[in-house]
């Protein structure tokens, strides 16, 4: 036997192995399908496709009998990829210098006849082979030889495409990623977009709806109440100036966040109240009668009167429901009027606009 010598480009062919990625994949029924249709059309009980690495032949497809790889030292094939352009045919392993004594044909499975094409990669470097074997001598006719050659160009493409599969996946699969973080993106953005809405709805430091918000719920609640007008009350802090002045701005904040508290508080679920401006707010009350209306103003005022706030606090407060066909800014300015009288009248009470 004589061990088969390493091709002269060795290094560049083991590198285009690598490159296919081939090595110690499942076997594949398309890879099967050449060999069984090989070994058919040349007569043989054996084949393989074989791939010869740096110290080992591995078979990516092995009928007739059972094994995943060989010694490269006694594979037929890796003496066959030595001629990248011929066809090897041993038509008796003992009666060949090379074979005489190599184990796979002194024993089991006793091969004698082999022929191998040689598997070539897309740039001509012999990876492996397409091959069949036999355990009684044997001889290639020339067609048989021909078919030979044409499906181990089959195989060839077939690895190719593998290549080119794997490839696409992996595209796929880079795509897949950057589609997945786009839309984590657009989630995190709509996020985003929800909470500056908010923002741009809600008063920074009492957390009550703001002007513009008002503003909106105002026009809607006229629309919707076409016969049932909203009412509007403006309240006023009476003379916050002072709490300021003599508490500092700090203290007048935090009587602000109270106040906004109860209003909050006071007319959930039958009214929205919104910070208007510096120290006043407006209570809407849609579908609300006046007497009623009044009479939840009064409440409010009396109940921020005895609020515990460790300052005295009062209200202002001008009331005003919405006339047929008046327009909001109509049915506020009328409830700041109102507001206006009572401040003039010595302010802590409600005043209903005319
Ligand atoms: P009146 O009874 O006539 O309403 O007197 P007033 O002092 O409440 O009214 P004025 O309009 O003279 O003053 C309102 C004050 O409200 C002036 C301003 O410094 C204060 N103010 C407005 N916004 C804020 C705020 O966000 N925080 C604090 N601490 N004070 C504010
Ligand atoms: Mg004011
Ligand atoms: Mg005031």
């Amino acid at each position: 036997m004589i061990k088969p010598a390493l091709p002269a480009n060795e290094a560049e062919r083991l590198a285009a192995l690598q490159r296919y990625r081939i090595l110690d994949t499942p076997r594949e029924q398309e890879f099967e399908d050449l060999v069984t249709i090989a070994r058919t059309i040349c007569g043989t009980s054996m084949g393989a496709v074989t791939l010869i690495d740096s110290e080992r032949q591995w078979f990516k497809s092995l009928q007739g009998l059972e094994g995943e790889q060989t010694p490269r030292d006694e594979a037929f094939c890796a003496h066959a990829i030595l001629q990248p352009t011929h066809l090897t045919v041993v038509e008796d392993a003992c009666q060949d210098e090379r074979f005489r004594g190599n184990p796979s044909v002194t024993a089991d499975p006793f091969i004698r006849f082999y022929a191998g094409a040689p598997l070539l990669s897309s740039d001509g470097y012999a990876l492996g082979t397409l091959c069949v074997f036999d355990s009684n001598p044997g001889q290639l006719a020339l067609g048989q030889a021909e078919a030979l050659w044409a499906l181990s160009r089959q195989v060839g493409l077939m690895l190719e495409m593998r290549g080119l599969r794997r490839r696409i996946d992996l595209h796929q699969g880079e795509h897949d990623w950057y589609e997945a973080r786009l839309a984590e993106y657009y989630a995190q953005l709509e996020q985003q977009n929800v909470e500056l809405s908010e923002q741009t709805r809600t008063d920074p430091l009492t957390g009550l709806p703001n002007r513009r918000a008002l503003s909106a719920a105002l026009a809607e609640a006229i629309e919707r109440g076409a016969d049932r007008p909203p009412a509007v009350a403006i309240v006023d802090i009476d003379h916050f100036k002072q709490v300021n002045d003599i508490h500092g701005h700090d203290e007048g904040d935090r009587v602000l966040v109270e106040l906004a508290g109860v209003l909050r508080a006071h007319f959930a679920g039958r009214g929205m109240a919104a910070r208007y401006g510096g120290e006043e707010f407006v209570i809407l009350m849609p579908d609300t009668p006046l007497a009623q209306a009044e009479l939840q103003c009064q409440y409010l005022r009396e109940a921020v009167a005895h609020l515990p706030m460790g300052l005295p606090v009062t209200i202002s407060i001008g009331l005003a429901v919405q006339h047929a066909g008046e327009s909001a800014q109509e049915t506020l300015r009328r409830a700041d009027a109102a507001l206006y009288q009572a401040k003039a009248q010595g302010r802590d009470r409600v005043v209903v606009a005319g």
